[in-house]
């Protein structure tokens, strides 16, 4: 019996491994990234983000969806 072993890769967080990089609620095109065509955050499992880094990128998509910078949805579908 032949078992198939999944390959785990492990994702770096993007911001740990580039301290040059700057979590901030102006940088749009880098808070997009983190965003589903729905508008919604996606998760840390998803994009390898670690926890001090997920929560920093949250406030700050919720800082720049209250400034109507980021939608909080959106109707792409219709
Ligand atoms: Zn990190």
């Amino acid at each position: 019996m032949a078992f198939v072993i999944k390959k785990r890769t492990t994702k770096m967080c993007p911001f740990c491994k580039d301290p040059d990089k700057y979590i901030d609620y102006k940088e749009l095109n880098l808070l997009e990234q983190f965003l589903s065509y729905r508008g919604k955050i996606l998760s840390r499992r998803i994009t390898g983000v670690c926890a001090k880094h997920q929560r920093k990128l949250t406030n700050a998509i919720k800082i720049a969806r209250n400034l109507a910078l980021l939608p909080y949805t959106t109707d792409k579908l219709r």
